[in-house]
């Protein structure tokens, strides 16, 4: 459960966009515990990481309803290891995170000063705080 007021209510979207190590699951692929719409059903007995995962929109107050991830296509996320700002979407879609609403969202956490990076699979992009984006390789 998130911040207030928010919940995933129909959105499944990292039980398929993200790799997920633990089922051996490469990303854009349905984990096969879920249901689309209904969700995760194995709830009770599902592993640590996905009691652990908790996407940014779920937990930022500020972040409005419009950009929960099953309506824009992306999955917004801190990484602390790179520290960066992701905006994760599935491969199918590659280029979701260009929706305008989530555009200028990004670009808003990019003159925050973020390390703003789009990824779809293998293939990353930064947004910059100017609103330019460019193909980006870490
Ligand atoms: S992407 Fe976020 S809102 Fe969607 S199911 Fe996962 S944690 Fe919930
Ligand atoms: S086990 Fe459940 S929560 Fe975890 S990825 Fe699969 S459907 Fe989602």
């Amino acid at each position: 459960m998130g911040v207030q007021g928010k919940s995933c209510g129909p959105c499944t979207m990292c039980c398929k966009s993200l790799v997920i190590d633990h089922f051996k699951k490469d990303a854009g692929i349905l984990c096969t515990h879920c249901k689309l719409q209904a969700g995760c059903q194995i709830y009770e007995t599902r592993p640590q990481i996905c009691r652990d995962f908790e996407c940014d929109w779920l937990m930022e107050r500020t972040i409005p309803q419009t950009l929960r991830p099953d309506k824009v296509g992306t999955i917004l996320m801190e990484d602390d290891e790179t520290d960066q700002y992701q905006a994760v979407v599935d491969p199918s879609t590659p280029l979701a995170w260009r929706n305008p609403l989530m555009f200028k969202f990004l670009v808003s956490k990019a003159k925050e000063g973020k390390t703003v990076i789009a990824k779809s699979g293998l293939k990353s992009w930064r947004i910059y705080a100017s609103g330019e984006w460019a193909p980006w390789s870490d």
